[in-house]
C-alpha cells in the first residue's frame, strides 16, 4: 500500500505558499493573459538590477537559474569542451552538460562535504569551458567562505568561466560569507547565479537572473527565448521585490529551523555538520537509509542518496517535527537492538 506524501521536504522549496500581496498580482496579471509578455524582459531586468544595486547591463533573467546556466553554456561551449563541477551537486549540472554536447568533469566532494576547491582546480585543462561552484552548496550545504572564494578565482585560467550558484545564498549566516556581486569588476570570467525559486518560494514561476560583466551578460542574453519570461512569473516577480520585509522574516524562520533540526539531531546521535541552505544532510555512515526508510513510513519526502546521504529540507514545524520523531525512532530502534 502506498502511504500518502504528508510533508514535501525532497526539493528544497520554501514551505510557505506565496505572500497575499504576490498572488494578487498574479491574479492581476492573468486578467492580462491574452497578451504577449515583452519581447525581452527588460524592465524585470532593470528592477533586478536596481534591487542589486548594479547597472541592468550586468543582469540577465532567465527561466529559473537553470535557464540562465543553460544559456550560459549554449553560450561558451563547444562539443568536446569540459564543464567541471563538484559532485554530488544539484542534478541538473550533468544534464545540462550533456545538452550542449559538453564532456562532464566531476570532482569529488571532500569527505566533510566541501567543494574540494583544490582538486576543482587541478582538474581544469585548455578545454575546460565552465566551472561550477555551488556557495551554499547543493546537497551537502556547505559553504566557500569569502576567502576561499577569492583565492579559488585568482587562481582559474581567464578561459575558464566560474558559474558561482547562489541560489541558496539568503539562507547563510556565516561572518564570512563572500560579497560576490563585488568581484564582478575583479573578474570577467565570473557569473553569479540566483534565483526567485528558494528564499522568495516562487518554485513554479521559473524566475531565475545572472549578474556579470556586461561582455558574458550580452553572450548569455543572446542565447534567450523571444518572449520567453511569462508574464503572470514577471507580476509575481516585481511584486515579491516589494516585498523584501515580510520575505526576510520568512527566511529567518527557515533559518532558525534549520538550526533547531541540527542542535536536535545531534542530540540524537546523528552527526550533522552546519550547513548554509535551507536543508540539512545526514551522511553515511550513520544509518541513512534506515533514516530514509523511517521518514518514507512517516509520510515524509526527502531526497535520499543510497548509501550516501539524505538531504532534509527545512519544512514548516510541523513537518520538521515529523522528521524529528521518525528519525529519533530509528536511533532507539538501533540501540535496542544491538543489547
Ligand atoms: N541551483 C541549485 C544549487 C539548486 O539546488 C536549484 C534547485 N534545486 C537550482 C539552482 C534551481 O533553481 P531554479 O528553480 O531557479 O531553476
Amino acid at each position: 500500500m502506498d502511504i500518502p506524501v504528508l510533508h514535501r521536504l525532497a526539493l528544497n522549496e520554501s514551505p510557505y505558499p506565496p505572500l497575499p500581496s504576490v498572488r494578487e498580482a498574479m491574479h492581476r496579471a492573468v486578467a492580462q493573459a491574452h497578451r504577449y509578455p515583452p519581447l525581452h524582459p527588460d524592465d524585470l531586468t532593470e528592477r533586478i538590477a536596481a534591487w542589486c544595486r548594479v547597472t541592468s547591463d550586468r543582469v540577465t533573467v532567465g527561466n529559473g537559474s537553470v535557464g540562465v546556466a543553460l544559456q550560459l553554456l549554449q553560450a561558451l561551449v563547444r562539443p568536446g569542451d569540459t564543464v567541471a563541477y563538484a559532485w554530488r551537486t544539484f542534478d541538473a549540472y550533468p544534464l545540462l552538460a550533456a545538452m550542449v554536447g559538453a564532456e562532464p568533469l566531476p570532482v569529488p566532494l571532500a569527505p566533510d562535504g566541501h567543494q574540494d576547491l583544490g582538486a576543482l582546480l587541478a582538474a581544469l585543462d585548455h578545454r575546460t569551458r565552465v566551472v561550477v561552484l555551488c556557495n551554499p552548496h547543493n546537497p551537502t550545504g556547505s559553504l566557500v567562505t569569502a576567502d576561499a572564494l577569492s583565492a579559488f578565482l585568482r587562481q582559474v585560467p581567464r578561459h575558464v568561466t566560474v558559474l558561482l550558484d547562489e541560489a541558496y545564498m539568503e539562507f547563510a549566516r556565516d561572518t564570512n560569507l563572500p560579497d560576490s556581486l563585488a568581484l564582478l569588476d575583479t573578474y570577467p570570467n565570473l557569473l553569479v547565479l540566483r534565483t526567485f525559486s528558494k528564499a522568495h518560494g516562487l518554485a513554479a514561476l521559473r524566475v531565475g537572473y545572472g549578474l556579470g560583466a556586461s561582455d558574458l551578460v550580452e553572450r548569455i542574453r543572446r542565447q534567450q527565448l523571444p518572449f520567453g519570461i511569462n508574464a503572470v512569473a514577471t507580476a509575481a516577480v516585481k511584486a515579491s521585490l516589494r516585498a523584501e520585509s515580510e520575505l526576510r522574516l520568512r527566511v529567518d524562520t527557515v533559518v532558525a529551523e534549520r538550526e533547531r533540526l541540527r542542535r536536535e539531531l545531534v542530540s540524537l546521535g546523528w552527526r550533522v555538520h552546519p550547513g548554509h541552505a535551507n536543508s540539512v544532510w545526514l551522511a553515511a555512515p550513520d544509518p541513512i537509509d534506515e533514516g530514509a526508510a523511517a521518514l518514507t513510513d512517516a509520510g515524509v519526502q526527502a531526497r535520499h542518496y543510497p548509501g550516501e546521504g539524505l538531504r532534509l529540507t527545512v519544512g514548516n514545524r510541523k513537518a520538521n517535527d515529523t522528521v524529528l520523531t521518525a528519525l529519533a525512532g530509528l536511533r532507539a530502534l538501533r540501540s535496542t537492538s544491538r543489547m
